[in-house]
Formats: structure tokens, C-alpha cells, sequence
């Protein structure tokens, strides 16, 4: 996800690759004017983008199966906004969330992209996903209204982020930071060994999925930027260094009026405790382990979503609290 509505936070939401005869199979063309830097592309490496309008975007989410049944009763709460709401609730609801890009918006998303694509191809990143990756506009009122989230190779991007642009409420290079944060889950998904090489940075390693207790199972909040919890990290609880992976907790139920992001908390789960959630309050290195680029941690994924986007966007120009980690990412974005 990348993350809450705008204005709060970003947040950026990610779902997953399909299965075999998912999306892939009813992946839209390329749909844009192929302008400046998309008649440059040089090699088959480069990374590409498209636009899909409501019925593709409502087709791919009535085929999402993968992300929908996962799902527990408290996330299905959250995203209805009610107690005891269905998952058949949600797929309806969230299929009504989708909207059609107009003109206006394509051409500059467009003209950002190629900016973005430009980036990624001069710092040596190799696509390999044979698809492009899809934008879809949408309200994302399906999804806690975070400003973004993607699943498989679409990046659903919320109708608020360009109507803030043009109230200046943000600005280009902000526009730019979620793109490349969205982007960044899209890749991660689609090439693990990019995947592995970023999350490196914070010393992460992928590793075996975690086996969760039913007490996690019970209050852990879907993301759908986050398909696996199956990447480690050494944190210290009670002065014993551990390996654990980072997750969200919703730590009430559905409440009348309240944000679910005040509720939805980062935590900690470790290996050898399957079915406790530590809070980041009580890992004494938390902060040390992640960095301070971003205190958008919910999970590894989004920690590094938004330190990709942060070196991608602004190079090593800015004041960063932990310049080591986009230093990282710069040099081995290039295998
Ligand atoms: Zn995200």
C-alpha cells in the first residue's frame, strides 16, 4: 500500500501474482501514445507501463482469489466499515471502486512514468516480467482509502493523488514518490532476485514462510503490496537477538468512526514464537534495524518501497537520516 489518504500518510497497498491462467492471460496492451521516451526504448530490458480501464480492473479483481480468500473476518470488517460484512460484501464493493483514467490524467501519469522509466533504465535495472505493469484508476474506498496498492503486475491508484496535484496540495516530485513506491512492489513480486538484492539494504534475507499461530491469523491486516511473510531480519526482545519478520496487527476490531490506520500497528512476529506479535516498542532495535528514512514499516516490503523511492526519486541529493540504505539500493539496483 502506499499507505493512508494522502494527506496523512502514503501508504501503499500490494496484491499478487496470479495464478497460472490469472492475469496475465487477459493483460491489456500497452494503451498509451507511445511518445518521447517510449520511442527511445532501447532493449526489451526496459521496464514498460499501461493503462487498463473499469472492465479490465473489475475483470482482474472477480478472478483475484489468491488475495480475497486469505483474508480475515477483521480486515473484511475494517474495509466495510461494519460488523459481520461478507467477503462476498467486499469483492462487490471493491469492483465498484474502480474507475476510468481520463485523457487529461493518462497524458501526465504518462509523461511521468517515462520519466521513472528513464530512471530505472540508467541505473541498470532489467525487467523481466514479459507484461507491462497496468495502472488502474480507482477511489480505494475498498481499501481503507490508502493512497495506492497494487496486486500482480496493476498498481491501483487512488483518484485523490492527481486531484491533489492539481490543487497543488502536491507536488511532481511527491507524485513521482508514489509511483516509484508502487512500482517498486510490482517488481518485487514479479523478480526475486531484485527482491532479495533490495532487501538486503536492511539486512533482510528471504527465508521460509513463518508458520502463524492462530492468534496472529486472527488480527493480522492484509496488504495486498504483501503476497508472503518470508523474509527475516535478527531483532533484539529481552536483550536476546532473534530472527523475526515485521507485520500489521489490527489492535481493535472494527470501530464506528475511527481510522483504521490509528489501529492498524507494525509488529514483530518471530520464528520461534509463531503465535505472538511483539510491538515495535518492545524490540529495544527496531529502529536501528529498518532505518529512519521512512516510519512507514508495516512491513520489510513497504520499509523498502519507500527507501526505493526515496533514492529513485531524489538520487543521494537529500538529508537522509540513514543515507546508507539508498546508497545501497543505488548500487545494486544493477544485478
Ligand atoms: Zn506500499
Amino acid at each position: 500500500m502506499s499507505a493512508e489518504p494522502i494527506i496523512a500518510a502514503l501508504v501503499v497497498f500490494q496484491l499478487f501474482l496470479g495464478t497460472a491462467a490469472g492475469p496475465a492471460a487477459k493483460l491489456p496492451e500497452m494503451a498509451v501514445a507511445r511518445t518521447a521516451v517510449q520511442s527511445e526504448i532501447k532493449t526489451d530490458k526496459q521496464i514498460r507501463f499501461g493503462f487498463a480501464d473499469r472492465a479490465e480492473a473489475a475483470a482482474f479483481i472477480e478472478q483475484n482469489d489468491a488475495y480475497y480468500n486469505s483474508m480475515n473476518q477483521i480486515n473484511i470488517d475494517w474495509r466495510m466499515g461494519k460488523t459481520d460484512a461478507t467477503l462476498a460484501q467486499l469483492r462487490k464493493y471493491a469492483k465498484e471502486q474502480v474507475l476510468d483514467f481520463t485523457d487529461e490524467e493518462k497524458t501526465f501519469y504518462q509523461s511521468r512514468l517515462e520519466v521513472l522509466q528513464k530512471r530505472l533504465f540508467d541505473l541498470g535495472y532489467e525487467y523481466e516480467l514479459d507484461v507491462p505493469v497496468v495502472f488502474v484508476k480507482c477511489t480505494n474506498k475498498d481499501e481503507l482509502d490508502s493512497a495506492a496498492y497494487t496486486h500482480a503486475n496493476y498498481v491501483f491508484l487512488g483518484r485523490d493523488i492527481y486531484r491533489y496535484y492539481k490543487q497543488e496540495i502536491i507536488d511532481e516530485a511527491y507524485v513521482d514518490e508514489v509511483l516509484a513506491h508502487e512500482v517498486f512492489h510490482v517488481l518485487t513480486r514479479n523478480d526475486p532476485d531484485f527482491r532479495a538484492r533490495m532487501y538486503k539494504a536492511i539486512g533482510f534475507e528471504i527465508d521460509e514462510e513463518i508458520p502463524f499461530g492462530e492468534d496472529v491469523k486472527k488480527v493480522i491486516a492484509s496488504n495486498p503490496d504483501v503476497t508472503k511473510y518470508d523474509c527475516s531480519a535478527y531483532f533484539t526482545i529481552n536483550g536476546k537477538k532473534k530472527k523475526g519478520t515485521i507485520v500489521s496487527y489490527f489492535a481493535a476490531p472494527w470501530t464506528k468512526d475511527a481510522n483504521p490506520f490509528d489501529y492498524m500497528l507494525p509488529g514483530v512476529v518471530f520464528y520461534d514464537e509463531p503465535n505472538k506479535i511483539y510491538t515495535v516498542d518492545e524490540i529495544s532495535d527496531f529502529w536501528d534495524v529498518v532505518g529512519r528514512n521512512t516510519d512507514y514499516v508495516i512491513a520489510a516490503e513497504e520499509c523498502m518501497a519507500d527507501n526505493f523511492a526515496f533514492a529513485v526519486t531524489y538520487g543521494m541529493d537529500v538529508d537522509y537520516k540513514d543515507p546508507e540504505i539508498p546508497k545501497y539500493i543505488l548500487e545494486h539496483i544493477k544485478e
